[in-house]
């Protein structure tokens, strides 16, 4: 519902029935909310009860304050949890609730049209492809792990992204996993990680006893910052304790710098494990993201540009790295007749009826970023007039995939605002996310170092603290992002009036 739809729906509480009658037909929403002059909410006004007012013979010139009718209307406070909303809805059968604030005023109406049609941050997004391939599968019998669909998989996305070799695997996080074993990452090793990312960028480094060390985002990409990691790689060298690999993070379909960045890992001698899950489809300086690293890893878990329901992919030009990997994920058996082992192996290889699903997907991979980047556009477009909303930036040379599109707010009470922002869009059914909350702030890390951006400039903390992720599959439909986009703009503009006051 737009700003000016709910606006015309507000009524005074001494208009006549009858003229209610026809705003109510014209406005076609099946209520009115009829306030006093202070913008409390007196009453509503449905489909039903004009029909009781028809049949009871009520004058067409009774004003809604003498109408029969519910003494107190059904509201929730600003404050009402999805779940208490939809009791209220399930017990009084009712398709609209009005949201008052503190104060009776009324700020908003939530509709159980909006709440069954639930919008997500990404869906995923089938093509025509897919069941082909799936039930090639099927036919051939070939359900178990390992299989044809399995190797063209690994073959195309190798193409796809231009490197050389891929290991398809049960999950990104499984093949950061491999990837760190690979890069000899033992107990008591540091792994230097980015940390505004997701915490399977290093979970992993937990599975091998080593200890995270965590660097800062700049502002350009909000991926790492070359700064911190230079004062990283000083302070490890002062300790003689270099880390065993960086694990460089490319977030919310945007590379991270990497030509600031992997000449500082090159100095050290420091291989880079890039985590591309986020990034699949994304190019820098004209090259595939995920083609920069050592090793890199995407993910095709359900939430991805492209998606095997579950499933990830280790990548690097070193044959002898991937054919490890291989190993390492199928038990590491070693070459002969019976079972025979040396050594502590894993159960990570993606299944051929996954991997099918990959093909179908993959296929479709340069359409996606093109409909990801479209929803972008579009919510750049309709917010363009509000001058403290910025957008996650996109640098020269970048193309980013917009997996998620993101933003922050500036100026003061940013904070409060997102949060606010996010809650008035779970009422409504909506899915908004905060942005990553870095790693360096999670309990789960909270003895592990950090190196911000500069001294006292905390760059992932401000970004988690005033940025939000908005809905951004490639399956949204205009209609939904017309939503999505109409509730930010209730928020947006009418905080610019209050902007504007202080
Ligand atoms: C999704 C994701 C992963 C993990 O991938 P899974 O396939 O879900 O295990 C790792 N890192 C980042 C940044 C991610 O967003």
């Amino acid at each position: 519902m737009t700003p000016q739809v709910f606006e015309s729906l507000k009524v005074p509480i001494n208009l006549s029935w009858g003229e209610a009658a026809i705003l109510l037909n014209d406005t076609a929403q099946g209520v009115l909310l009829a306030v006093d002059s202070t913008g409390s909410l007196i009453r509503t006004f449905t489909d039903g009860d004009m029909r009781r007012a028809l049949l009871q013979s009520v004058p067409v010139t009774t004003l809604l304050a003498d109408l029969p009718g519910r003494d107190t209307p059904i509201y929730v406070r600003d404050t009402a949890t999805p779940s208490e909303i939809q009791a209220l809805i399930a017990q009084h059968g009712i398709s609209h609730v009005p949201v008052v604030d503190d104060s009776g005023r009324l700020v908003d109406l939530i509709t159980t049209r909006d709440l069954s049609q639930r919008i997500w941050l990404s869906s995923p997004h089938l093509g025509d492809e897919e069941s082909v391939f799936v039930e090639e599968a099927f036919r051939t019998n070939w359900i178990a792990p390992l299989g044809p669909h399995v190797d063209a998989f690994e073959r195309e996305l190798a193409t796809h992204v231009g490197v050389g070799h891929a290991a398809a695997l049960s999950s990104g996080t499984a093949a950061i996993h491999l990837g760190l074993l690979l890069l000899g990452v033992q107990p008591g090793d540091t792994v230097f990680c980015s940390s505004l990312t997701f915490v399977a960028s290093c979970n992993p480094i937990l599975y091998c006893n080593a200890l995270p060390v965590f660097i800062d985002s700049e502002p350009d990409t909000w991926n790492m910052s070359p700064r911190a990691l230079e004062r990283a790689f000083e302070a490890a060298r002062r300790e003689n304790r270099l880390p065993r690999c960086v694990i460089l993070v490319n977030l919310y379909g945007q590379s991270a710098d990497m030509e600031a960045l992997l000449p500082i890992c090159e100095r050290y001698n420091v291989p880079v494990l890039e985590d591309a899950a986020e990034s699949l489809g994304a190019r820098y300086k004209g090259r595939a993201s995920g083609s920069f690293g050592q090793l890199a890893v995407y993910s095709f878990n359900g939430n991805k540009i492209i998606t095997t329901s579950g499933g990830g992919m280790l990548v690097s030009d070193d044959a002898k790295l991937i054919a490890r990997a291989r190993k390492l994920s199928t038990q590491a058996r070693e070459v002969a007749p019976h079972y025979e082992h040396e050594e502590v192996g894993f159960n990570y290889r993606m299944s051929n009826v996954l991997a099918g699903i990959g093909r179908g997907q993959l296929r479709v991979l340069d359409e996606r970023v093109r409909q990801r980047r479209r929803v972008f556009e579009r919510y750049q477009q309709a917010l363009a007039d509000i001058p403290f909303l910025r957008w996650m930036p996109e640098p020269k040379g970048c193309l980013s995939t917009r997996w998620l599109t993101c933003f922050t707010l500036e100026g003061e009470g940013a904070t409060a605002q997102c949060r606010a922002l996010m809650r008035l869009m779970e009422r409504h059914s909506i899915e908004v996310r905060p942005v990553w909350k870095p790693m360096h702030l999670q309990p789960l890390f909270r003895n592990a170092p950090y190196f911000p951006h500069a001294d006292g400039v905390d760059v992932s903390r401000q970004l988690f603290e005033t940025g939000l992720c908005l809905p951004s599959g490639s399956n949204l439909s205009e209609a939904q992002q017309d939503r999505v986009i109409a509730h930010l703009r209730r928020v947006l503009t009418s905080s610019l009036d209050t902007r504007a006051l202080a």
